[in-house]
């Protein structure tokens, strides 16, 4: 017989695999940190496994473009075999830039993930707001705050380090 599954089951298992995910971006975050980018990771998953996991590289490729979740659409894009990522949830350490929010929209994720909040550059909401904007014919569900403290963390201390504070 066909045991349903509670909708509070369905969130908490939700809520572990965000986590997953989330881990796996801070361990990508912290990995690019150490290469002299500043650190910050994603990764995605879809049918409930991580199909995808990068982090920023702009210094290493030189490409203004390279930030974490543009690397992820495209890995994921791979895995499933085309542009279209529905089902596809994207963790990332760090609020979206308007770039990546809108290409997160054009990917058509079903969910954006997020730790930190970026009063620099953010698009849900700090600066822009792309990733809700209620204008948009896509809506991707989003849960910001995940893990935020160690996302945010992991970028002070990186900028700590560049400007050499030993203060
Ligand atoms: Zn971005």
């Amino acid at each position: 017989m066909a045991t349903e599954v509670a909708p509070a089951t369905e969130d908490r298992r939700r809520e572990e695999l965000d986590g997953v995910l989330m881990r796996r971006a801070l361990a990508a975050a912290r990995a690019a940190g150490r290469l002299g980018e500043v650190p910050i990771g994603a990764a995605a998953s879809h049918d409930g496994r991580v199909i995808a996991v990068a982090s920023n590289r702009m210094e290493r490729s030189g490409d203004a473009t390279a930030h974490a979740e543009m690397l992820v659409l495209r890995r994921a894009a791979r895995v499933l075999g085309g542009w279209r990522l529905g089902g596809v949830t994207l963790a990332v350490t760090l609020e979206p830039c308007p770039m990546c929010a809108g290409a997160m929209l054009q990917a058509r994720v079903d969910r954006c993930v997020y730790g930190a909040t970026d009063p620099k550059k953010g698009a849900d909401g700090s600066v822009y707001d792309v990733l809700r904007h209620p204008g948009g014919n896509h809506r991707i569900e989003v849960v910001p705050g995940v893990m935020a403290g160690a996302c945010g963390a992991l970028l002070t201390e990186f900028f700590r380090g560049l400007r050499g504070d030993a203060r």
